[in-house]
């Protein structure tokens, strides 16, 4: 028996774990190598890939390209020479095995990994399927003795996955490359992707939100309230658009010269516990916690499972089933004195009683992330793998904690006829708090004691201008949720997504923060112009759910790639006859490779319209947009006064401040022209 693990690691665990120890490792070329040992009797061989092995391949040249096989990967790859010995290894294991048993990850990437080099290199009429959540020697025993066939609407779903993303990329890339040579007779790699785009176009879309954004001003009007205790508070008491309003309304207040108590309520809220773990949540509180990258904590969390101690990361349940036998892991992690302690008050507080508290989100292959109940041996771990290791096993135990419950009291004052609330908070019952720490912590917000119809004095009222803020920059982590939230990628591919922006040159990380860069913002540009549904969010969720529909076996392979291949055939030959010479220009401007006919007064990029840029286009734009509104909030405002105070902000866009600090009369003449036309 032939037993085809999807990576090195993977095979150890396995080899180890169904031998009992006893396997015997016998060196192939390179690194690689197997495990032979016996089974119920029979003898096994456990060998592994190193992921993907075979990859897709055309032999034609330009675009558009609908023809492909399945290749082994070092043929067709040169970075993946790597994953020669271990194809060499398999190809020669697996002449003489009498049956095939794909023990993958149990996902859809598994899912294709096993089955291509069952099919290629061995017999899939005696394949098998191993089935299983984490590497623990009972999941395994339980995977081996009752192997099923083949999952093929999993498989069937990761192909149509590869070949969707093979088809949009290699053709949307060639289309731009292909403009970029015809226009300037220069070899440039550009790249675009079918969940790579929309993703890049939405960094991209805050990018100019950011770069162009106007500030609007708003005053608050802000009260020193003395106490009985003879301390005083600060206390916003209200906010306004308009200065005047802000004014008047400060002045009522002097007047008035205190405020009254009108009512204190107090009431008990509970906060239930997490749910347990899927991977978004994970690389979330992970990024929380430790600004750990999205796509570094996937990894952290896959030692982890190779290592056995937790189950499989690559997860969107929020749930732990029934099935899950709780107390053996409560045993195991109660070896360690520390996890002991917080197991004592789980049991105490729940009476032994343990239900999860299980999230809305599934999925159809493997529960929640959990521990599972193996301890670390002392050393083994690193520092990020500790942390996330303390983290999970905190998180599963927390879900089946009590509510924490805060006490809240609520007070509202009357300030010159109008209602201003303070709240405070204290903690009542700890519950889960009590097993999630260092990870959640409570704030507690004292408020003085008052009691309905007091008249506290007032010492002081002022108005403060404020500014509002642009929006904030994308963090990976937060990029990853929006593709979350849209339904594009899926939780094993996000992270990998986002991390390819930055190394395709897309995009920049700064102290955690994303921007895109000009090649980003152009190649973006490009898409939009004239491949917009292609990169819509739209398209890609359309197809996400072609895909699912592939896997739950409501729709076939053949039918989701020939409606892909339709609409790229259309817009391809359409972009092929009319634009390709224009955007081909246009990108080779932009990147440098022709010289820009005419160049924006502000930064030297090509223009255009009038004299400027995109960028510092739209940025005077908004300039000129925001102006009326300044002027409906601080009445009597000159377009130089107004332009000086966007100037000197910081909450300004950089496009805005450029423009204004190198060519102000540009903008003054701007808003003069406005003026005119009205
Ligand atoms: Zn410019």
């Amino acid at each position: 028996m032939l037993v085809i693990a999807e990576k090195p690691k993977a095979a150890r665990k396995i080899a180890e774990v169904l031998s009992g120890g006893r396997a015997r490792w016998c060196r192939g070329k390179g690194r690689a190598g197997y495990w032979v040992f016996e089974f119920s009797g029979r003898p096994m061989v456990v060998a592994s890939a190193v992921g993907h092995l075979f990859g897709l391949h055309t032999g034609r040249r330009g675009f558009p390209v609908f023809e492909y096989t399945w290749r082994p990967l070092w043929q067709v790859d040169r970075s993946a020479a790597y994953t020669r010995p271990y194809y060499e290894l398999l190809s020669l294991l697996s002449g003489r095995a009498s049956l095939y048993v794909n023990a993958c990850d149990y996902d859809i990437e598994g899912s294709v990994i096993g089955f291509m080099v069952i099919k290629k290199l061995g017999d899939l009429r005696r394949a098998r399927r191993a089935r299983f959540s984490s590497l623990t020697r009972s999941e395994l025993m339980r995977a081996f003795r009752s192997l099923s066939g083949i999952d093929y609407d999993m498989v069937e779903a990761g192909l149509a996955r590869h070949e969707l993303d093979w088809l949009w990329g290699i053709n949307v890339s060639r289309a731009l490359m292909g403009s970029v040579r015809a226009a300037a007779g220069r070899r440039v790699i550009l790249s675009a992707g079918r969940v790579q785009s929309p993703t890049l176009a939405e960094l991209v879309r805050r990018e100019i939100a950011r770069q162009t954004y106007v500030p609007l001003p708003f005053f608050r009007v802000v009260a020193s309230i003395r106490l009985p205790d003879g301390s005083t508070i600060r206390a916003e008491v209200a906010r306004f658009d308009k200065r005047a309003d802000a004014a008047e309304f400060a002045r009522e207040a002097r007047s008035a010269r205190a405020v009254h108590v009108k009512d204190v309520a107090e009431r008990s809220l509970s906060i239930p516990p997490p749910y347990p773990f899927n991977l978004p949540d994970l690389q979330a509180e992970a990024a929380r916690l430790f600004g750990y990258s999205p796509y570094y904590t996937q990894k952290v969390a896959e030692d982890l499972y190779l290592e056995g101690l937790i189950s499989y990361p690559r997860t969107n349940s929020q749930k732990l089933p029934p099935s899950l036998d709780v107390m053996p892991i409560l045993e195991g992690l109660g070896k360690d004195r520390n996890y002991r302690a917080l197991v004592d008050v789980l049991l105490s507080q729940t009476g032994g009683v343990l239900r999860p508290r299980n999230g809305p989100k599934d999925d159809p292959a493997h529960p929640a992330i959990h521990p599972t109940g193996v301890l670390p041996k002392v050393g083994r771990l690193n520092r990020a793998e500790a942390r996330i290791y303390d983290l999970v096993v905190k998180r599963f135990l927390s879900t089946f904690a009590r509510p924490a419950i805060y006490r809240f009291i609520r007070v509202e004052l009357d300030v010159a006829g109008r209602s201003v609330t303070m709240t405070g908070k204290r903690l009542e019952e700890e519950g889960w708090l009590a097993l999630y720490k260092p990870y959640a912590s409570f704030s507690e917000r004292v408020l003085p004691r008052l009691s309905v119809g007091q008249t506290l004095p007032i010492a002081s009222v002022s108005v403060e201008k404020s500014l509002t803020r642009p929006p904030e920059p994308y963090t990976k982590i937060k990029l990853v949720k929006w593709m979350e939230s849209v339904g594009i990628g899926t939780e094993a591919t996000r992270a990998r997504i986002v991390e390819l922006l930055v190394q395709r040159g897309y995009a920049t990380v700064v102290r955690g923060k994303m921007a895109a860069t000009d090649l980003g913002l152009t190649v973006t540009a490009i898409l939009e112009k004239y491949f917009s549904d292609l990169v819509s969010v739209e398209l890609t969720r359309f197809f996400e759910k072609k895909l699912a529909e592939i896997r739950s076996g409501s729709t076939t392979r053949e039918e989701v790639i020939m409606s892909a291949k339709k609409v790229l055939a259309e817009k391809l030959t359409i972009y092929k006859e009319k634009f390709m010479e224009h955007a081909g220009r246009e990108l080779a401007e932009a990147l440098g490779a022709l010289q820009p006919k005419d160049r924006c007064l502000v930064c030297g990029r090509r223009v255009e319209e009038g004299n400027l840029c995109r960028l510092h286009l739209l940025a005077l734009e908004e300039l000129a947009r925001k102006y009326p509104e300044w002027r409906e909030r601080l009445a009597g405002l000159e377009p130089h006064s107004y332009l000086a105070m966007v100037a000197k902000s910081r909450y300004a866009g950089e496009a805005v401040r450029e423009l204004l600090e190198k060519h102000l009369g540009l903008a003054l003449s701007r808003l003069a022209a406005d003026k005119l036309g009205k």
